[in-house]
């Protein structure tokens, strides 16, 4: 049985005619740049996160940029990031020759831990990026006060993200000073190509990052301050519209997937122990978990990614893909062990969690068109690998747990 890490062609075909119709639309018209389909989609996207304002840009990592340059990021100013991410979180405050200062991951969520960020705040330091990483909101109280305390700007990613409510029910894009998401085929919510969003409730900022997506031009050929070419196409904008009124019905598809791996994994007896971080449980899967046990909240994992971890992750991922089932790691690098940032000088014990992560993680099929028993299939195939690896012992060559 076949299984791809993401079949994008299901939901393509499930609103085919719509999708045509729309794109067809923009064609007739020709109107191709600045559409009436962006402002539409900018209203939509308000409604849905409950947020005041929006402005739909190229891409997740434009949307990352055009957020710093709003807060005007200038060479030498310092922003805070989690080390682990995918690269655009710290590309964007690299090219505008800012310092990332990277911070480790919280070892259940993978997500930036705030336990981290105080330390690495210094005189100029500007922002702090959290990135709600998988589809879970990262710890956004915690990141808030001390972003108060001393006077930062919050850039939310929410590129893996759109649709995650926090603990408290707000969607997350709208509890920092800007939200960044991305439209990226991939995404929950996806695109025909590339495209993405941010979002403030600020109508200064709101503003601003609406001339800067045009070149910082207002009016035509009067050039106020700096920006780019930032606009989101048309065709990509009335595609998301015919899309967004599903998007929570593809997350609950997600989630639905999720319960169904832990059923398994748990009827299989590998599902390691709810907590344990490190591999001191021989055979066993750590499943992904969402956190906030408060009762009554409202922490909303929508799984953008569904990461596993085990001992010999790179012999599972071999052994998986034999078998036609995708997986991915995301991601096998943190930034701290990045060529293009070895001029940081950063100290690799610095950030023990996300080293871990990026030596057992892995990342398993989780779109919402997965059947049952493409699912089942996953976790027989994850069980059958655990048999034949229960003849060896345990190793972990990234930190002291075997010890
Ligand atoms: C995908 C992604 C981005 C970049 O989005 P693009 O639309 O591909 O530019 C940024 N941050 C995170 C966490 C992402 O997953």
């Amino acid at each position: 049985m076949k299984v791809p890490l993401l079949d994008l062609k299901p939901q393509y075909l499930s609103l085919k005619k719509e999708i045509d119709d729309a794109i067809q639309r923009v064609v007739d018209s020709q109107y191709f740049i600045n559409g009436p389909d962006v402002a539409k989609l900018e209203e939509e996207i308000n409604a849905y996160l409950g947020v005041k304002y929006s402005v739909g840009v190229t891409s997740g990592t434009d949307a990352l940029l055009l957020a710093l340059m709003a807060f005007d990021i200038k060479p030498g100013d310092e922003v805070i990031v989690p080390t682990y991410s995918f690269f655009a979180t710290a590309g964007v405050v690299a090219r505008l020759n800012a310092v990332p200062v990277f911070v480790d991951s919280d070892p259940v969520t993978f997500n930036m831990n705030p336990a981290g960020i105080e330390k690495k705040i210094t005189s100029k330091t500007k922002a702090i990026i959290p990135v709600h990483l998988y589809g879970q909101s990262a710890d956004m109280d915690a990141i808030m006060e001390i972003a108060k305390k001393h006077n930062l700007k919050v850039i939310e990613d929410g590129a893996q993200a759109i649709g995650v409510q926090y603990k408290d029910g707000r969607f997350v894009g709208g509890i920092g000073d800007i939200g960044c998401f991305s439209f990226f085929p991939s995404k929950n919510l996806g695109g025909f190509g590339d495209a993405g969003i941010v979002t403030t409730n600020d109508e200064k900022l709101y503003a601003k990052m609406k001339m800067m997506r045009m070149h910082g031009m207002e009016p035509k050929y009067y050039h106020k301050i700096i920006g780019g070419n930032f606009r989101i196409d048309t065709l990509q904008a009335a595609v998301l519209r015919v899309k967004l009124p599903h998007l929570d019905s593809w997350s609950a598809k997600r989630r639905e997937n999720a319960a169904l791996y832990t059923k398994y994994f748990l009827e299989a007896g590998l599902a390691g122990t709810e907590g344990k971080t490190c591999f001191d449980e021989k055979n066993k899967v750590l499943l992904p978990k969402a956190v906030y046990k408060e009762t009554g909240h409202k922490n909303f994992h929508i799984y953008n990614q569904y990461i596993i971890r085990v001992e010999k992750r790179n012999s599972l991922l071999e052994f998986l893909r034999k078998k036609e089932i995708g997986c991915e790691v995301y991601y096998p690098v943190p930034f701290h062990r990045q060529e293009c940032f070895a001029y940081l000088n950063t100290n690799d014990e610095d950030y023990p969690v996300a080293n871990c992560a990026a030596n057992d993680s892995l990342a398993l099929p989780i779109y919402p068109e997965l059947s049952n028993e493409q699912i089942k299939y996953v976790v027989d195939s994850i069980a059958e690998f655990m048999k034949e690896e229960m003849k060896y012992p345990m190793e972990c060559k990234h930190c002291d747990c075997m010890k």
